[in-house]
C-alpha cells in the first residue's frame, strides 16, 4: 500500500470512516514537523464507538469459533500485505527504523496468527450418576483496549487477538503520539470484520480517561507507564470493568564473571539500547561481576561507538530518536542529574541542541545504588552499569524495586543462571538472551508493573468471564 502522508486519518466506527471534526497534529520525531492530523475524538464518537460494539457483540460472541480465527488470520493477512506502507507510516510518527518499524508491523501479524491457534478450553468438573458439571469461559463484551507510543501495532495486536478469539468486540485506542498507523489499520479493517467489532478511535488527555470511566466497556485491557496504570485500575474500579495492566519495568541484567565478554557484548548492548531504550522490557540496569567489570564496560563501549542514531527513515541508522518531547526531557532529566551528581560517563551525555528528539547513546560507569538512573524507568537510551561481586547481594539489588516486569541472567553455566533466575521477582525471566516473548506464552508483570497477564492461554481467558454450570441428572420425581 502506498500511504500518502498528508491524506485524511480517519476513526473507524461501526466499520465505517467517521467525518473528520477536530483534529491534533502528530509530530514526526526526527524532524518535529508534523506528519499527519489526527481527529480527536468526541464523548459523542466514543458513546456512537461503544454502542457499535455493543450491538456487534451477540452476533460475534456466537460466531464460531473456527470463523473468528479466521478473522484473525484475515487481520494478519492485512497487515502482511500492507507491511510497507504501513512501516513507512510508522517510522515517520514513531522515529524508529524501518526495519524496527517493519518489526512492529509484522509481528503484529505474527501475533493475530498465533493466537488463531489457541482454544478455549472447557474443564468438566465432575460427571457421576448424579450430576454434571462443567466450566467453560464466555466472553465479557466490549473490550477498551488503550496502547502506548513504543510499539504501536504489536501492543494493539497483544489486545486484539485474544480479545477478539474469545468473542469480545473491541474499541482500540492508540496513544496520541502515535495515532496514525493504527487508524490505517483500522481503515483497512473495513469490510474485513463485521460492523462494530474493531472500532478505533483516537485522541488528546481526556479520552482514556473517558474510556477508563465509560459504563459501556466491560474491560480495560492497558498498557503504558505505572502511573497512569494505577489511575486507569482506580477509574475502572467505579464500575468494577475487569483490567489487565502490562505497566512499566526496571529490569536489571546481572553478568556473572563467567561469560565470553566478545560474543556478550553485543547482545548485551541491544538487550538495552534496541528501540532506543523504549521497551517495557528493555535491561535498565545492568549488573557486571566485578571479574568481568573493565572488559564488558571497554567492550560495550566499543559497541556503542559504532552505532548510528538519526532519522529512521535514514539508511544506516540502528537507533532513532526518543518518541516525544515528554519523555526526552524526563531522559534529558536523568542525564542532568547524573551529570550534577558528578557520575562517570562512558559513552554520550546530554544531547546536542538539534532538531529532533536524539539523544545520544549514554552508558554511565558504576553510579550508586540509590541514583536515579539506577532506581528508576529510563525509557530511553542510557545505561547504568553497576559493579557487583556477591551473588545474593546482586540478587537482593535486583529484586530491591517497586517493578518486576523483566530480567536476565548471563553465564557459561546455565544452570547456575537458572537457579538464579528462580529469585528474581519478575514475570519474565530470560538466560543468556533478553526480550524473547510468544504469542503463546503468558507475560505478565509483578509487582507495580501490571495486574494480569497478556498472552497465551492464560492471556486469553483473561478476555472472558468463567461459567460453571451444574446440572443435575435425575430430575426430582414428582409427588
Ligand atoms: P502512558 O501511560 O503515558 O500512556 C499509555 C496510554 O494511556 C496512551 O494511549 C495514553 O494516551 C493513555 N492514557 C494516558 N493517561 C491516561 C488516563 N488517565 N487514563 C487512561 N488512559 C490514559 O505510557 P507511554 O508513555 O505511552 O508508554 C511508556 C510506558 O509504557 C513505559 O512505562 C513502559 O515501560 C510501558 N510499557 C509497558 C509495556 C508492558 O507490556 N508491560 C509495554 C510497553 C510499554
Amino acid at each position: 500500500m502506498s500511504i500518502k502522508f498528508d491524506e485524511d486519518f480517519t476513526m473507524t466506527i461501526d466499520g465505517k470512516a467517521v467525518p473528520v471534526g477536530a483534529t491534533f497534529d502528530v509530530l514526526n520525531p526526527a524532524t518535529e514537523e508534523v506528519v499527519g492530523k489526527a481527529p480527536d475524538c468526541t464523548k459523542e464518537q466514543l458513546d456512537a464507538a461503544i454502542a457499535s460494539a455493543r450491538k456487534a457483540f451477540p452476533k460475534w460472541a456466537a460466531t464460531p469459533i473456527e470463523e473468528r480465527k479466521k478473522a484473525l488470520l484475515a487481520m494478519a493477512g492485512v497487515l502482511a500485505a500492507n507491511a510497507e506502507g504501513l512501516k513507512r507510516l510508522l517510522t515517520s510518527e514513531q522515529g524508529k527504523t524501518l526495519d524496527g518499524a517493519a518489526g512492529d508491523v509484522l509481528g503484529g501479524a505474527h501475533w493475530l496468527s498465533s493466537t488463531a491457534t489457541l482454544d478455549i478450553p472447557e474443564h468438566v468438573n465432575e460427571d457421576s450418576a448424579e450430576r454434571k458439571s462443567i466450566t467453560r469461559h464466555v466472553p465479557l463484551g466490549v473490550v477498551g483496549a488503550i496502547a502506548p507510543w513504543n510499539f504501536p501495532i504489536i501492543l494493539a495486536a497483544f489486545k486484539l487477538g485474544p480479545a477478539l478469539l474469545a468473542g469480545n468486540t473491541v474499541v482500540l485506542k492508540p496513544s496520541p503520539f502515535t495515532p496514525l498507523t493504527t487508524l490505517k489499520f483500522g481503515e483497512l479493517l473495513r469490510g474485513v470484520l463485521p460492523p462494530g467489532v474493531v472500532n478505533i478511535v483516537s485522541g488528546g488527555d481526556s479520552l482514556g480517561p473517558w474510556m477508563t470511566s465509560h459504563k459501556g466497556f466491560d474491560k480495560i485491557s492497558f498498557t503504558g507507564s505505572s502511573a497512569t496504570g494505577r489511575k486507569v485500575m482506580e477509574s475502572a474500579s467505579a464500575s468494577l470493568k475487569r483490567v489487565t495492566l502490562e505497566l512499566g519495568g526496571n529490569d536489571p541484567a546481572i553478568v556473572l564473571p563467567d561469560i565470553d565478554v566478545e560474543k556478550t557484548a553485543q547482545q548485551l548492548f541491544w538487550a538495552a539500547f534496541g528501540n532506543s531504550g523504549q521497551i517495557c522490557i528493555a535491561t535498565k540496569r545492568m549488573y557486571i561481576h566485578k571479574d568481568v567489570y573493565e572488559p564488558l564496560k571497554a567492550a560495550l563501549v566499543e559497541v556503542a561507538k559504532t552505532i548510528k542514531v538519526g532519522d529512521g527513515s535514514e539508511q544506516g541508522t540502528q537507533l532513532g530518536p526518543i518518541n516525544n518531547k515528554l519523555q526526552f526531557q524526563r531522559v534529558v532529566s536523568l542525564i542532568q542529574d547524573a551529570k550534577d551528581k558528578g557520575y562517570k560517563f562512558l559513552t554520550g551525555g546530554l544531547p546536542e541542541n538539534q532538531k529532533g528528539y536524539f539523544i545520544p547513546v549514554t552508558i554511565l560507569d558504576n553510579p550508586p545504588e540509590d541514583s536515579r538512573i539506577v532506581q528508576e524507568e529510563q525509557f530511553g537510551p542510557v545505561l547504568p552499569l553497576i559493579k557487583f561481586d556477591d551473588i545474593s547481594d546482586v540478587i537482593d539489588r535486583a529484586n530491591n524495586t517497586e517493578y518486576g516486569l523483566g530480567a536476565s541472567v548471563w553465564s557459561a553455566d546455565s544452570d547456575k543462571a537458572l537457579e538464579i533466575a528462580k529469585q528474581i521477582q519478575a514475570g519474565n525471566v530470560w538466560v543468556n538472551e533478553s526480550q524473547h516473548l510468544s504469542p503463546l506464552a503468558g507475560f505478565a508483570g509483578h509487582k507495580q508493573s501490571g495486574v494480569g497477564v497478556e498472552n497465551g492461554l492464560e492471556g486469553l481467558l483473561e478476555y472472558t468471564n468463567t461459567q460453571t454450570i451444574t446440572v443435575k441428572k435425575a430430575a426430582p420425581a414428582a409427588t
